[in-house]
């Protein structure tokens, strides 16, 4: 065999939202671009704002010696300390540049965390539906996932994470806003959380680390703001990038940002550093590093995102889809109108509508909505989507 067995498990589980492209690529070149309605991948399609293209532009004209070069493998000392004010200013905790780490985005800082606190056997709790590549790096590195459902409204289940923390939990991985519901957690269930969490750390003399994976904090609508699990939770990790708050997916920039409050700090810092270089990152890249400095308080235009979900949102709901609205990201996580996802899945793609089924996401019973896409493409779709729901007897 070429690849490892266990590669070649996961191959064959992670292949939906792959399968679904693929589908879609067979698609428009049958029925052209406008007439596929292509709802299965999270690729934003805002433009970064425009403060990101005028630093990029001054950084090309008047280029400093030596900005190519390596760098502390934790990042920029001054790109550190912008995110750590933002930080401080929303929390008033004494964040300064030593809790910060530049990451290859919010996947390679995933990877750096999970690798800096788990031995081989511990175990990290995820919440489904969940994003699905949680359970690769939790493997990444050894670590064993442990599956908790959240509520019929895709909120936190306290109760049921308390019960899931063991003698060999070493962390909780929580995503809000979500992807793949959009459901954002308010500032009660965090507090609830953290001292949940607070118990089980008392009672199993452990501490249980909150990851908070948030790269979405800043696309929410309806005026809400994302709470800080920083105010709420003791032993809380944030990791983040700007993929999505400055469209900037490819380019690979984020950061890991820990409480001021962790126990022995430095430590911790030291070694999310070590794993950054020796994981293979080294460094975050130098010139997303410079032009994000300035950024922190920028974001992408939030109002498109509003506009399409509102759009998906009130046609869906009026053919009889039956959702949750969203409050964050940008997907819709509906429930199946047969028991199948699999084959609803398979019913949509015959209007040329692509979906992903919740089987993917550990949600049977529902699928996913990426509507990150042109406004017309979801205009052209609902006439599609009317049809099927007919189709369905809704
Ligand atoms: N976490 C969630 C919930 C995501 O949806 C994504 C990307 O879609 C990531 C992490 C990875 O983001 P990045 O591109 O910053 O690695």
């Amino acid at each position: 065999m070429v690849i490892s067995g266990n590669i070649q498990k996961f191959l064959a589980k992670a292949s939906w939202i792959r399968k679904m492209f693929e589908e879609g690529e067979r698609l428009r070149k049958i029925y052209g671009n406008d007439k596929v309605y292509d709802f299965t991948l999270g690729n934003p399609d805002a433009e970064p704002p425009a403060a990101f293209k005028k630093e990029l532009k001054r950084l090309a004209l008047e280029p400093v010696p030596g900005m190519h070069r390596y760098m502390s493998n934790a990042g920029y000392p001054e790109t550190r300390q912008a995110i750590a004010e933002v930080l401080a200013e929303q929390t008033a905790l004494p964040f300064d540049k030593n809790n910060i780490v530049m990451t290859c985005g919010a996947g390679g800082g995933l990877n750096v965390v999970l690798k800096t606190l788990l031995d081989p056997g511990d175990e990290v709790i995820i919440l489904s539906p969940y994003f699905v590549e949680y359970k690769f790096y939790i493997d990444n590195h050894g670590g064993v996932v442990k599956e908790v459902p959240t509520t019929s409204e895709f909120q936190l289940d306290n109760n049921a994470i308390s019960q899931a923390i063991t003698s060999r939990t070493r962390a909780i991985i929580i995503n809000s806003p979500n992807n793949p519901t959009g459901v954002v957690y308010d500032s009660a269930s965090l507090e609830e959380l953290g001292k949940a969490i607070a118990a089980k750390e008392t009672e199993l003399g452990n501490p249980v680390f909150v990851i908070s994976d948030e790269p979405y904090a800043k696309i929410v609508y309806d005026g809400i703001t994302v709470p800080s699990v920083f105010k709420y939770i003791k032993n809380s990790i944030v990791v983040t990038s700007h993929s999505k708050d400055l469209a900037l997916p490819g380019e690979r920039i984020g950061y890991i940002a820990f409480s001021p409050l962790v126990e022995d700090p430095l430590l911790l810092m030291e070694g999310l550093v070590f794993c950054n270089r020796t994981l293979g990152f080294v460094n975050a890249p130098a010139l997303m590093q410079r032009i994000v400095t300035g950024l922190q308080r920028e974001s992408v235009d939030i109002g498109m995102y509003q506009d399409k979900r509102d759009l998906l949102y009130n046609s869906l709901t009026a053919y009889g889809f039956k959702m949750v609205k969203p409050q964050g990201a940008f997907y819709l996580f509906p429930a199946s109108p047969i028991p199948d996802d699999v084959e609803f899945v398979m019913a949509a793609q015959k209007h040329n509508i692509l979906l992903v089924p919740g089987s993917g996401f550990g949600a049977p019973g529902y699928f996913r909505i990426s509507y990150c896409i042109d406004k017309q493409i979801i205009i052209n779709s609902l006439p599609a989507f009317k049809t099927l729901a007919q189709e369905m007897g809704m």
